[in-house]
């Protein structure tokens, strides 16, 4: 059998069928995703991650979101080439969206500010301050029926005023902000139903997940591997 490409896999992404009730993710590696609800979709921190022929694959991207402007989660070049193909909207901290000042159309990038929410095109975002080194800005996504967190590879902030069904944590290297006892407590603040690492060694990794099992059983743990996707049945909440 021959293996898919990765531009297939990211085709594939983005064409399969997908329920109301049903949250689709994809792991770029270290802090990149693709999430998928069934009418929206958002890309995350995907630094220099994607290929031409991948981004040729990003059809119906409406949102492109940057954490901070560390190499490992932002690039210019390509965050160019993304807009060329999707014509995203961008919602990046301040040092990213002055580093694509001029760079992409003015009307399609806003600077996103601590604890405002921005409405794009059906998308609700939170941007919420984290720490790290130099500033960073932690997302809470509201996509159709769903929920999610993105955590950057920020230290642990105080989240307790925020809930999220899905939430994507950095669990640890290479980033010096990130652990998994600092993941676990964004856990415990959100309590989603579905955590997902990002950043963090395999040891890290199962450290987290191990904490959660312990203390949130409420919470289930996915560990993804880069280049893969999966789906959330989300719970209706009552
Ligand atoms: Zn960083």
């Amino acid at each position: 059998m021959f293996r898919k490409s990765k531009a297939e896999e990211i085709g594939e992404f983005f064409t399969a069928p997908l329920q109301m009730n049903e949250l689709s993710v994809f792991y770029l590696g270290v802090s990149g995703f693709i999430v998928r609800s069934s009418d929206q979709v958002v890309l995350i921190d995907p630094a220099g991650m994607l290929k031409d022929d991948e981004i040729n694959e990003l059809k119906g991207l409406g949102l492109v979101l940057f954490t901070h402007d560390h190499i490992d989660h932002f690039s210019s070049g390509k965050t160019q080439d993304v807009l060329k193909v999707t014509g995203a909207l961008v919602l990046a901290e301040p040092k990213v969206a002055e580093k694509l000042t001029g760079k992409i159309p003015a009307d399609k990038l806003l600077r996103a500010e601590h604890s405002k929410t921005y409405s794009i095109g059906g998308i609700a975002v939170t941007a919420i301050r984290g720490i790290h080194r130099g500033p960073i800005m932690l997302y809470l996504l509201k996509m159709d029926d769903a929920t999610v967190f993105h955590g950057g590879d920020s230290g642990y902030v105080n989240l307790t005023d925020y809930s999220s069904q899905v939430a994507i944590v950095p669990v640890g290297r290479m980033s010096p902000t990130a652990s998994p006892e600092n993941a676990y407590k964004m856990v415990a603040d959100i309590k989603p139903a579905v955590a997902i690492t990002m950043h963090g060694s395999e040891k890290q990794k199962r450290q987290f997940e191990a904490k959660v099992k312990e203390s949130l059983p409420q919470t289930t743990v996915y560990i993804m591997a880069p280049y893969t996707a999966k789906t959330v049945i989300l719970q209706k909440k009552s």
